[in-house]
């Protein structure tokens, strides 16, 4: 079995980088080459017909058949003359990935590539077993998928790719894409009408998203070599190596050449297909990168991080390596997250969260900024339902990365101006008077991109110009979170309009009803903010004492969903109604469900086929010695102390086996989707995990390097 780790290891070893040279010199000559996007429309469709979709993309109107015909010809010659033979509808089922179904161009029938306006707008993918938590059943109806005209159109490999949202015939949303959508709808309307206090030239607000992408990459040929990475992307056991990441040398070090090689061919994959990446930097922890793409609209920045993560995973095997999106792949260094940068910007070109040099504009900015604040402090718990998934649960609060309790960091510039906003309650303003002065909103610096001030340790940060929502999962499809955030800003900023028409409405002047209204939320909204170090106990408990949801495990995380308060959200704005929610909670316990058990079985196939045969044998050779040394009449004890402790060990990896598995017999049988996953997270996850990998872990230094079956952490991490 060793014998499979040293191959694993000297292949790792001798392996070279694969310099690939891009398919021209400059980025501008082969950006969005493989992109159908509204330049490539403008260019190959007739002017009134490009003028109707470019009409419809902006407004979210419907495309008539007459028009989708047009776009399907035009992008079907396109496409032909770059070698692409099929085209699928591609969507963003539950289960967190991507999926597609190929169907060819070319018609038998008649001999030659057809492509209609109604295969381009709808299509029914053979999609019944994609999760459904029990709207659709499988053998009455499948779901259908129809075009979101917004995501520009892509060429991979050999197929055309159509972005496509997936619902069920009865309507229901089984996906990421549908209720983001519409939250990016709803935020858009509340947004646009608030900002008319501002500005009546506003039209259109957009959510704005930069996902910054970190990753691991192992070797290919060691990453095979275990069992626990290839079944679920991470390590169960592993001890921690000598050198970790305590000297922090990896950080923005220079990328070793292998990984650069990769990330930049993978860069320029993306750069054919429109995804703008443009920073690429070493993360923390030994082998670990991020990648980052320029902002883009909500839900283009959505389908890009999704694609951008399956073009990583494909053209990192032709550079024998594998990528690893899991929050936590390896024990004692840094996980995985992906920091969504979220923020508004009108069709004018003003992003609501910039601060400026005038006065006017910066009641604005403080009436964005202070109702997002606002939503994150009511709705924490659906924010953290949000990001909730097995593997992002070992990483949150794992000391390396925010903790499950949200809190927003605003830095102390900002803390100043709504401290002075919320104690001057009292202020009178006078006609003539100077309000902005008296309130000291003129003060707000014209750029607050205050670097020193950055705290990394909170999960919802303002970082100048934008807020950073950094607790989502390395793995997660961002659509969730984006959604969420979205509709909760959307629904505050509605509430916030009513209270301040209200007030206007009495006859107060507008400028202080708004002010007025922003004080009451400053004060209500406090507590979730926090600047201090979010890693730190004392931070949970503060948190505790402010009342703010520390929800540890998915499975009572996704229990926000089903509140009464949240029910309601989601239904007002039409972004998800109550069966959606449920069915969503359901699918997403059951996916819990699968991963925990999947963890559980390849942590017990391990211990009981691994690691103790390797003790055993081990031990064995020990006690041979340990004979013999007595035979030759020599003090043994040294040699028996390590038997015993070997014995010990394999003890504490059966005895917790043995029980973990009759647990899970238990478990497995309860009816309840929910109960389950409550009990695979309190029971099999953690009363089991830690105490198992403590004993392998023990073990692994007891044993014989040579004889040691799984790939060390210091050969995942270390060989280049
Ligand atoms: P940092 O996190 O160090 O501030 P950047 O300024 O490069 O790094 O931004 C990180 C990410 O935030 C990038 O993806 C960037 O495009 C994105 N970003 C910048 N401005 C905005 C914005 N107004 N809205 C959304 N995302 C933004
Ligand atoms: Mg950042």
């Amino acid at each position: 079995m060793a014998q499979l780790r040293f191959n694993a290891v000297m292949e790792a070893t001798a392996r070279q980088p694969l310099e690939v040279a891009p398919p021209a010199p400059k980025i501008s000559q082969y950006f969005k080459q493989n992109c159908f996007d509204l330049d490539k429309m403008k260019e190959t469709l007739a002017p009134e017909v490009y003028k109707r979709v470019k009409y419809c993309i902006s407004q979210g109107k419907k495309i008539d058949i007459e028009t989708a015909d047009a776009v399907a010809a035009a992008v079907k010659s396109w496409a032909i003359t770059k070698g692409v033979t099929h085209y699928t509808h591609w969507f963003q089922p539950l289960t967190g990935t991507t999926a597609e179904k190929h169907d060819s161009f070319f018609n038998a029938l008649d001999g030659i590539e057809k492509f209609k306006g109604s295969a381009l707008v709808q299509q029914e993918p053979d999609a019944s077993s994609f999760p459904s938590g029990g709207i659709r059943n499988t053998f009455e109806a499948r779901g259908y998928t129809a075009w979101d005209p917004s995501s520009p159109i892509f060429l991979w490999s050999t197929t055309l790719c159509i972005p496509t949202i997936f619902v069920s015939y009865t309507g229901e949303a089984l996906d990421y894409k549908a209720p983001l959508l519409k939250a990016i709808e709803a935020v858009d309307k509340a947004a646009t009408a608030v900002c008319k206090y501002f500005d009546r030239e506003v039209s259109r607000v957009a959510a704005s998203v930069g996902a910054e992408q970190e990753y691991f990459l192992v070797d290919k040929s060691l990453y095979n070599a275990r069992p626990d990475l290839v079944m679920g992307q991470k390590t169960v056991f592993g001890h921690a190596p000598a050198r970790g990441q305590q000297l922090e040398d990896h950080y923005f070090g220079s990328i070793q050449p292998r990984a650069y090689a990769y990330m930049k061919d993978f860069e320029t994959e993306c750069l054919k297909l429109g995804i703008p990446v443009s920073t690429r930097h070493n993360e923390v922890a030994p082998s670990q990168f991020e990648a980052a793409p320029l902002f883009e609209e909500a839900n283009v920045a959505t389908d890009h991080n999704l694609l951008m993560m399956d073009v990583m995973r494909k053209v990192a095997e032709k550079h024998n390596l594998m990528v690893i999106f899991h929050e936590k792949p390896f024990a004692q260094v840094n996980g995985s997250g992906k920091h969504c940068n979220w923020s508004l910007i009108t069709d004018t070109g003003v992003n609501l969260f910039q601060p400026s040099s005038s006065a006017r504009e910066n009641l604005q900015f403080l009436t964005f900024f202070v109702n997002t604040i606002k939503a994150v402090h009511e709705y924490a718990a659906l924010l953290r339902a949000s990001i909730a998934s097995a593997g992002n649960d070992y990483r949150l609060g794992a000391n390396e990365a925010p903790p499950a309790i949200i809190s927003v960091f605003i830095g102390s510039e900002l803390t100043e101006v709504l401290n002075e906003l919320e104690t001057n309650g009292n202020i009178k303003i006078e006609k003539g008077d100077n309000m902005y002065m008296k309130l000291g909103i003129d003060k707000i610096p014209e750029i607050i991109l205050d670097n020193t001030d950055r705290n990394r340790t909170s999960p919802f940060a303002f970082t100048g110009n934008k807020f950073e929502f950094r607790a989502v999962g390395g793995n997660a499809n961002i659509g969730g979170p984006v959604a969420l955030l979205n509709l909760i800003v959307a629904e505050q900023l509605t509430k916030f309009k009513e209270s301040v028409d209200a007030e206007i409405a009495k006859g107060t002047e507008k400028r202080l009803a708004i002010v007025n209204v922003l004080r009451t939320y400053i004060k209500e909204s406090k507590d979730v903010r926090f600047e201090g170090d979010g890693y730190s106990d004392e931070w949970v408990k503060e948190a505790e004492r402010r009342g703010l949801p520390n929800v540890k495990d998915t499975p009572q995380a996704l229990e926000a969903y089903l509140d009464k308060k949240s029910i309601e959200v989601f239904g007002k704005h039409g972004v998800l109604n109550e069966k959606e929610l449920h069915a969503r909670c359901e699918i997403l316990w059951e996916n819990y469900i699968k991963k925990v058990q999947i963890e559980s079985r390849v942590m017990g196939d391990l211990a009981l086929n691994h690691i103790i045969p390797t003790a055993i044998a081990y031990q064995n050779k020990l006690i041979h010695n340990a004979q013999g040394l007595k035979e030759l009449g020599l003090d043994n004890t040294s040699v028996m102390k390590v038997i015993s402790k070997i014995t010990e060990h394999m003890d504490g990896v059966r005895i917790n086996v043995i029980e973990m598995i009759n647990e899970r017999k238990r478990v497995n049988k309860l009816e309840d989707t929910h109960k389950k996953a409550v009990e695979y997270a309190e029971i099999i996850k953690n009363k089991y995990f830690d105490k198992i990998r403590y004993h392998v872990d023990k073990l692994e230094l007891y044993v014989d390097n040579e004889d040691w079956p799984l790939v060390k952490y210091r050969e995942l991490l270390f060989i280049k």
